[in-house]
């Protein structure tokens, strides 16, 4: 820890609960064996849907910190097994407290040049070799769960109730918390009254959290748009139906969906973010096949831009001549969607004022929603039926946060090849964060 940090939590530890001052020992003392942990997670990175090591390695840690744990928790709709795992520590009658972490890795190949960066390659559905990276930090959720799975077993005398602990599989592709509750569960370990959950971000230094209240991250749909011609020679454009030519058309019409038919009070985006046609320069192709995100805050939002999806990819094939048996497809994914992330603003001023008891007020900030989506939400039922709050962890060195916002910028962001928390300040903060947040919840 910077010797300032030290004395700003010593500091704002002189007003705060008795539990509180016996906090940072336990911290300190998780500390050293956390680093190493994360560092270990960070080197051996899985994908979305093979998180078979790190789901053993964080069920083994939980086990070891005293919890009653399941693993092997979720089932994908083609049937396959998730790696999702739930512990559980029962301390009495209470409120029942879920608290979660992500699990998987990113196809990207790591440049940050720690001694620890991911070696790891996989194949991609091309057959081309492609890295994996924790360029989402999930590897620092992980540990953040192990040291405050440690401290609230440690500090079980000062809580009542039972925390459940969850380590959700295939956050990346939206899958996971669905495909976990589809296994049933909270019929099998109980249906939570609040869930709570971190996400570090590069857009706050180390040491400093900050949190949303309502809306919080936007919801996301993910659409597959086919645009069929019909193919030829290149030198020959009149015999075919250009599909190539059509799928610029449709790319510009699409930005129009957010600034002419969406109200501009409510944002939105839709990118297009994958793009296939084509296998050699001189012949029109049959078709063209697009990959697209759209996210919004809410559902009449969404439904204005599917619409609009759907509207416009029809009146390019029309105006192109492209005859009604070679209409264009648009298909929604609905297991790469997620709604909204809402954070119930009641709990969120509730974890508000333990962050603030936890770190300083000069520590924690209010946000902005962000446009990223999460999926959650889900854990929290259609409708909020479940209270939710996911707050940010900041992730950057200090120095290296201030050096950058010097110049009017950030230090690589998330998803990024050069995404680098930093180990110490990062876990000290979120375990400190989580555990001071999960004790005021559940205090007696
Ligand atoms: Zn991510
Ligand atoms: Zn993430």
């Amino acid at each position: 820890m910077k010797p300032q940090s030290a004395l700003a939590l010593f500091l704002c530890l002189s007003t705060a609960p008795s539990w509180a001052q016996t906090l940072p020992a336990i911290v300190n003392g998780e500390l050293p064996g956390l680093v190493e942990t994360y560092k270990g997670i960070h080197t051996h990175p899985e994908l979305s849907h093979y998180e078979e090591h790190t789901s053993a390695l964080l069920a083994g840690e939980l086990r070891k910190a005293g919890y009653q744990v399941t693993d092997h928790i979720g089932k994908y709709p083609d049937g396959s097994q998730a790696y999702g795992v739930v512990a559980i520590m029962e301390n009495g009658p209470g409120p029942r407290l879920l608290i979660r972490t992500d699990m998987d890795a990113l196809p990207v190949i790591e440049e940050t040049g720690v001694p620890y960066a991911s070696q790891v390659k996989t194949k991609n559905a091309a057959g081309q070799d492609v890295g994996v990276m924790h360029a989402c930090g999930h590897d620092i959720h992980i540990t953040t769960m192990i040291g405050t799975a440690h401290a609230l077993a440690a500090l079980k005398k000062q809580w009542h109730g039972t925390v459940m602990l969850i380590g959700q599989p295939s956050e990346e592709l939206v899958d996971g918390a669905r495909a976990m509750l589809a296994d049933h569960l909270y019929e099998r370990f109980g249906t939570p009254d609040m869930v709570i959950g971190l996400h570090d971000t590069n857009t706050r230094a180390a040491g400093t959290v900050s949190v949303t209240s309502g809306p919080a991250m936007a919801g996301v749909t993910s659409v597959d748009v086919v645009l069929r011609g019909i193919g030829g020679h290149g030198a020959r454009p009149q015999e075919g139906k250009d599909p190539i030519v059509m799928a610029a058309e449709f790319i510009v019409q699409l930005q129009t969906i957010v600034s002419r038919q969406e109200n501009p009070r409510d944002p939105s985006v839709v990118t297009v973010g994958d793009i296939h046609g084509g296998t050699k320069r001189n012949i029109i192709p049959n078709e063209v096949k697009l990959e697209l995100t759209t996210r919004t805050f809410t559902d009449p939002s969404m439904q204005i831009i599917l619409d609009g999806i759907r509207r416009t990819a029809q009146g390019v094939a029309l105006s192109a001549g492209v005859p009604a048996d070679l209409a264009p497809t648009v298909t929604t994914l609905p297991n790469e969607s997620a709604p909204p992330t809402y954070n119930d603003p009641a709990l969120t001023a509730k974890v508000k004022s333990a962050l603030v008891a936890a770190l300083g007020k000069n520590n924690v900030f209010d946000e902005d929603p962000y446009m990223a989506s999460e999926d959650f939400g889900i854990f929290g039922l259609e409708g909020h039926r479940i209270p939710t709050v996911l707050f940010w962890l900041g992730a950057i060195e200090p120095a290296k946060y201030a050096a950058a916002a010097a110049a009017g910028k950030l230090a690589p962001g998330m998803h990024t090849s050069r995404f680098q928390p930093d180990p110490e300040l990062t876990l000290r903060t979120g375990v400190t964060s989580m555990t001071s947040v999960a004790i005021s919840l559940l205090h007696k």
